[in-house]
């Protein structure tokens, strides 16, 4: 995965979070490492923790910072 380019992570970056952003209902946010992940799941699979922000607003918010941001970490990882 880390061997793509990176106008085609951008451009999946980008795709995700629109998702994210027009269905935040089924999204949350990782209190442990702000990772955005499927509502469904109980631990992070990124950094196993299991507190979560789940307000909508808190889910765009972040879903779009993370599109503009700088490839960093697993956020948007294992989310499907
Ligand atoms: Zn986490």
């Amino acid at each position: 995965m880390e061997e793509e380019s990176p106008n085609h992570l951008l451009n999946e970056r980008a795709r995700r979070a629109d998702k994210i952003v027009r269905n935040p209902e089924k999204y949350k946010i990782c209190a442990g490492c702000e990772s955005i992940i499927a509502v469904k799941v109980s631990i992070c699979p990124n950094c196993h923790a299991y507190r979560f922000m789940t307000e909508r607003n808190m889910v765009i918010v972040q879903a779009q910072q993370l599109a503009n941001r700088e490839p960093r970490s697993v956020a948007f990882r294992d989310m499907d």
